[in-house]
């Protein structure tokens, strides 16, 4: 019997380039380029979201964040006409390119939000916005073409707090609280420029306080590995502390010791948007574009989306259980189950409805049939 060692199995199964000859490894090395090479050709996607009262600073931060002119269309209402505007969802999306990577950017902005003299439940119009999006993709995944998905889920939400406030308001508590369990959200604390160094310091601390008593679940960050250097612990120590970012947000560029920076320029001085002495835009830049956003995009689909799936799934399958028993008794008693009276309805709109419900309840059948399909697939596939 021949006797090999995995290695040279491994070679005789591997077609190696000549330069690999005598080397002594596989080749899947290269995994990491391989998976990296088609992500930079398929290109990322990241959908942000940004929540809070109107005039916080929203826009002007969202500008300053990815260097584009986002809100070129938009139209400010006045006061008379903020009064009776209900919240409506705006989307932009920009494709930006860096070193040939690209990343389709799409801003989800809650015009309105906080605006009315009644704010109840306007949380409301922005969490179903996000289910319906989960709904929507729920829906393309067990469809047929599964391969060409388009992803609107929202992977993150800046909301923004008043700085004026002491600490936060109840309608924060409010929002966070209705969309912590599903959305990643990320609290900032605006106009930072506002505050001196001491009140934004005692701010985050109370609004921190605040937000574990409230037991609101923001976005946690996860804990880093006990083998890191330990310079990275710091810094991640540090992100975890600067919750809520302080941050400032400009439109125009200024001259600050001879450099041109991004900045607001006030008669005793300039504040720079990008200077870390002043605010923590850096740190939050940093966190979404280039160290958390896969992160960000996890959570949504293992965590938020994950959640909203299994209660679907669940309300579909007590769904379709109640209307096999209706018709097992239907079929049972030898009767047609009786029509139920929609009061103010005529016959023809009676019928009309349960046909539709009946149709309703085919869809999530055939649904629930090609989600059981699926998991079977993935299960024999380990
Ligand atoms: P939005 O309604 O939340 O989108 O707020 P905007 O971005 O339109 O900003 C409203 C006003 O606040 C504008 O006059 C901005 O110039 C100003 N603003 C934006 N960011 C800041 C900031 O960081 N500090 C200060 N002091 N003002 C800001």
């Amino acid at each position: 019997m021949e006797n090999f060692s995995s290695n040279n199995r491994f070679r005789s199964v591997f077609n190696h380039d000549d330069e690999d000859h005598g080397k002594d490894y596989v080749g899947f090395a290269t995994l990491p380029n391989q998976v990296h090479r088609k992500s930079v050709k398929k290109g990322f996607d990241f959908t942000l979201m940004v929540a809070g009262e109107s005039g916080l600073g929203k826009s002007t931060l969202v500008n300053s964040l990815f260097l584009t002119d986002l809100y070129k269309d938009r139209k400010l209402l006045n006061a008379e006409e903020r009064i009776t505007q209900t919240v409506e969802i705006t989307k932009h999306t920009v494709d930006i390119e860096e070193k040939g990577v690209k990343l389709k950017l799409t801003i989800v902005d809650t015009p309105g939000f906080g605006d009315a003299v009644n704010n109840t439940e306007c949380w409301k119009s922005v969490a179903d916005y996000i289910d319906q999006q989960f709904e929507q993709y729920f829906r393309d995944e067990s469809g047929l073409n599964r391969k060409n998905i388009q992803d609107n889920r929202v992977h993150c939400c800046l909301y923004f707090i008043s700085p004026f406030g002491h600490g936060l308001r109840p309608l924060d508590v409010e929002f966070m609280k209705a969309l912590h369990e599903k959305v990643n959200i990320v609290p900032v604390l605006a106009k930072a420029d506002t505050l001196t160094p001491s009140e934004i310091e005692k701010k985050k601390i109370k609004m921190r306080e605040e937000i574990e008593l409230c037991g609101i679940k923001i976005y946690q960050f996860p804990d880093c590995d006990s083998d890191e250097d330990e310079e990275f612990k710091q810094q991640d120590l540090a992100l975890k502390e600067s919750i809520p970012f302080a941050v400032i947000g400009s439109n125009i560029v200024v001259e600050a010791k001879g450099k041109k920076v991004r900045g607001r320029q006030y008669p005793w001085g300039i504040v720079e948007v990008e200077n870390a002495a002043h605010c923590d835009f850096v740190k939050l830049r940093n966190m979404l574009v280039r160290t958390h956003m896969q992160d960000l995009k996890d959570v949504t689909r293992e965590t938020h989306y994950e959640n909203y799936r299994a209660q679907c799934i669940q309300s579909m399958t007590r769904m379709v259980v109640k209307e096999r028993n209706r018709n097992k008794l239907t079929r049972e008693s030898g009767t047609d189950f009786p029509i139920p009276v929609v009061p103010g309805a005529g016959d023809s709109e009676t019928e009309k409805l349960i046909r539709e419900k009946d149709e309703e309840l085919r869809r999530m059948q055939e649904m629930l049939l090609r989600i059981q399909d699926q998991m079977h697939t993935q299960k024999d596939a380990y």
